[in-house]
């Protein structure tokens, strides 16, 4: 449950390397528009991540900017990394920055919408006539799992070959907070939660779905599925809109969320959220990115796709503020200025393409066209 606040919402923002800064400037001429409509006062602070703070400070994240973030409302992040960083140790890279905010947070409930907008059904790879209409929601764990199991490591045998080993791990109380996210949010939606898990050779996946079943009880007007993984991936490709909220573990959810992106077709188009349980304030904290990199290839030439930040920022809208009808209202513009025809390169086929700032302009300009909402805090 969001509770209703003050209007005034502290926005840490960290642009980070490649267009990460170029996307989110373009964000933020969004968040200042809904401010001044919504009479929301924004107390932005920027801050840096990844390679941006390497150079300055050394290090892919400082601890004072993990103090700005907890005191945070939100965080707006861009996106990092890039081939000068490349070399560096793996617990020196830009990417421990997001995934230090990851767990010095809890954000453990990582969204990763999948919405496949009609105008575009020709970039995916898959007919049309299977992804018309496709809206998927992946609940993926993201801060235990496998990929924070101990032990961990590489080790040399007695015999002199090389052996490495990774622990999945999942307590009851880790697999039940997830759970729940996925049954709240499919109360929101189409109430159908599919649960995705190797129960059939897993020890974990066998207590997932123990666990997953068990939540569903208390949530008798959503109905839930139980999937093995490898089916789910081969669902997605066969018949993906069977699928309402996918809740799963760590490693799955990074897997399937990337497969149920690229159905979409388009990188550029995706948001995504990471939440922690509610704080004292009824909010969670809460980190919005697209799911997209630091794409260096274009970075510099104002060509970015900003619309998978800027609809990142419509998630701030509806989990941190609770303001489903401004999340709708972000949305329902950004389709419209995809049904006028307006394209940045990534998604232009081969016809006319805009910059980011003018893919900006469109969307604040369809804005301009739908009719103002009254303020309202909902739940989520
Ligand atoms: P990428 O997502 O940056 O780019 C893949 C392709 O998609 C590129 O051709 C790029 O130009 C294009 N693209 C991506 N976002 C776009 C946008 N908004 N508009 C238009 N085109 C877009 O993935 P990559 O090339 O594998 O990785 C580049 C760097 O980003 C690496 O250092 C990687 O580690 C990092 N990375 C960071 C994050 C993160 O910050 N969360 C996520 C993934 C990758």
């Amino acid at each position: 449950m969001v509770a209703a606040f003050d209007r005034s919402f502290r926005l840490l923002v960290l642009p980070g390397d490649g267009i990460g800064p170029e996307i989110v400037g373009q964000t933020l001429r969004v968040v200042e528009r809904f401010g001044a409509e919504l009479d929301i006062d924004f107390q932005i602070t920027q801050g840096l991540v990844g390679g941006a703070s390497i150079d300055t400070n050394g290090t892919p994240i400082t601890d004072a900017v993990v103090d700005q973030a907890r005191a945070s409302d939100a965080i707006l992040f861009g996106a990092v990394g890039g081939s000068r960083w490349d070399d560096r140790p793996r617990a020196t890279r830009p990417e421990m920055g997001i995934l230090r905010l990851r767990q010095s947070l809890d954000l453990f409930a990582n969204l990763r919408p999948a919405v496949c907008y009609s105008e575009l059904l020709d970039a995916s790879a898959l007919r049309a006539e299977l992804i018309e209409g496709l809206d998927i929601l992946i609940v993926r764990e993201a801060t235990a799992g496998v990929y924070f199991g101990l032990p961990r490591g590489q080790a040399i045998d007695a015999d002199g070959a090389r052996r490495a080993y990774d622990t999945q791990a999942y307590t009851e109380a880790e697999i039940a907070r997830i759970c729940h996210v996925a049954f709240q949010i499919a109360r929101t939606r189409q109430s159908r939660v599919c649960s995705v898990d190797k129960a059939n050779v897993m020890e974990t996946g066998a207590l997932w779905r123990t666990v997953a079943t068990e939540v569903a009880a208390t949530y008798p007007n959503v109905a839930l599925s139980h999937m093995y993984a490898d089916n789910c991936a081969m669902q997605l490709l066969r018949q993906p809109r069977q699928f309402d909220v996918i809740v799963t573990d760590n490693l799955f959810g990074d897997i399937l969320s990337d497969a149920a992106a690229a159905l979409t077709g388009s990188l550029g188009l995706l948001p995504s959220a990471s939440l922690s349980a509610p704080m004292a304030s009824g909010r969670p904290r809460a980190l919005y990115e697209p799911i997209h990199g630091s794409a260096p290839d274009i970075a510099g030439q104002g060509v970015a796709n900003p619309i998978g930040t800027i609809l990142s920022f419509g998630l701030c809208l509806r989990h941190s503020l609770g303001l489903s009808d401004a999340a709708d209202r972000l949305e329902r513009a950004v389709r419209a200025v995809l049904a006028d025809g307006v394209r940045t390169r990534d998604i232009a086929a081969g016809r006319p393409s805009v910059s980011s700032a003018a893919m900006t302009d469109a969307i604040l300009a369809a804005l301009d066209r739908s009719s103002s909402p009254e303020l309202t805090s909902n739940p989520v």
